[in-house]
């Protein structure tokens, strides 16, 4: 697995960075223009055709003329893979990229960059946290870094390996929900459930976009800033809520024997989830199901817990009790089973089923039908 770091640099050269930075990206869409015109994205072959004018119409130190080719590789690469052929890269930003022990690393609590013209050795401020568990840490391994600068400041976004610990064999399922009245429920069959309300993220979110309203009418430029600056706030304020819902999952999720953590697949929220005025709508296609999910998946991988998708189909309107399906047992928050009258949180009953599906899946046994053999014990 890997993370990143952000060392903020002190008292850097501040023309040489940007020099530095410059270069690099000038020396990055110098390589891709070729690769449009039909050059190879192939590392050996880029380089036997253009580190040498690399090196001098840039005057880039080797390394850097060899991470140059690498860099611009990579997001070529990237691309092909995700399908998106057509877009044409483009390298915007001015950033530099380095190697570990190349062009970076650290040597007795400084930090050594490689510039256009020298090697500089320079202070760095960390977080306490990522210090403590990063950086102090031998078992995470450093990798590359990326410079970039930002109001002014100049930083370090240094790269961080370690291998995943083994995954224990899974034993309990916990079925996640996700939506908007609960912006997730957690449960394994026959438990408590764990429910995190979204009210307050709903209510945050109209709020600002009142507020972005009232700004964009205005037009003005200062308006324009103040909407720039709110829109990284309502994001900072997404994530941090996303990050606590986050932890408390994976506290619930601990309380059980081996745990599995058991997703619904995405595309089901958005069919599932019936949506009635453009209002809702609207939360609903900006709601952060996929940014919790992910957190939620690279908490679990420090934790090494296991985390799976199932299908979601029925999983809000199958009975846990009977195994009946019928769209009739919901009606809005409330699920009230039509033939056996089992009554539950319409949330709490599709996280079951979810956690039921990874059973089901395992253990062979028909659809609905609860589980016999398997026993829950909370530690
Ligand atoms: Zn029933």
């Amino acid at each position: 697995m890997q993370r990143t770091v952000s060392l903020k640099l002190v008292n850097p050269q501040v023309h040489e960075f940007r020099q530095t930075m410059m270069t690099f990206r000038n020396a990055c869409q110098y390589i891709s223009r070729y690769i449009q015109q039909g050059a190879p994205v192939n590392r050996g072959r880029l380089h036997r055709r253009y580190y040498r004018s690399l090196r001098e119409q840039f005057h880039l130190p080797s390394q850097m003329a060899q991470s140059v080719i690498r860099v611009v590789v990579g997001v070529y690469r990237s691309l092909k893979s995700t399908q998106q052929l057509k877009s044409i890269p483009t390298f915007r930003r001015p950033q530099a990229q380095f190697q570990y022990n190349r062009d970076w690393s650290f040597s007795n609590g400084f930090v050594s960059v490689r510039t256009v013209k020298a090697r500089r050795r320079l202070q760095f401020i960390a977080g306490k946290y990522q210090q403590q568990k990063y950086l102090d840490d031998p078992e995470w391994m450093c990798r590359g870094a990326r410079l970039v600068e930002r109001k002014g400041c100049f930083y370090l976004h240094i790269t961080v390996e370690k291998e995943t610990p083994p995954l224990s064999k899974p034993a309990t399922p916990i079925g996640i929900d996700r939506g908007i009245r609960a912006l997730a429920v957690a449960r394994a069959p026959e438990t408590e459930p764990l429910i995190i309300r979204g009210g307050l993220l709903v209510s945050y979110r109209s709020s600002m976009l009142r507020l972005r309203r009232r700004l964009q009418a205005k037009g003005t430029r200062s308006a324009r800033r103040l909407l720039r600056h709110l829109r990284h706030r309502e994001k900072r304020f997404v994530l941090d809520f996303c990050r606590c819902a986050a932890k408390l999952v994976l506290c619930y999720a601990q309380r059980f024997n081996r745990p599995i953590l058991v997703f619904e697949d995405l595309i089901g929220i958005r069919g599932r989830v019936r949506t009635r005025s453009r209002k809702n709508r609207r939360m609903l296609h900006s709601w952060p199901f996929h940014v919790l999910k992910q957190i939620i998946i690279s908490k679990s991988e420090e934790l090494a817990l296991p985390v799976t998708t199932v299908d979601p189909a029925y999983t809000s309107q199958r009975c846990p009790t009977c195994g009946t399906t019928s769209k009739r047992h919901r009606r809005r928050n409330n699920y009230r089973c039509q033939r056996c009258k089992y009554q539950n949180n319409a949330d709490v009953v599709a996280a079951t089923n979810i956690a039921r599906l990874w059973l089901n899946d395992v253990h062979r046994i028909e659809p609905g039908v609860p589980s016999t053999t398997q026993t829950y014990r909370i530690q």
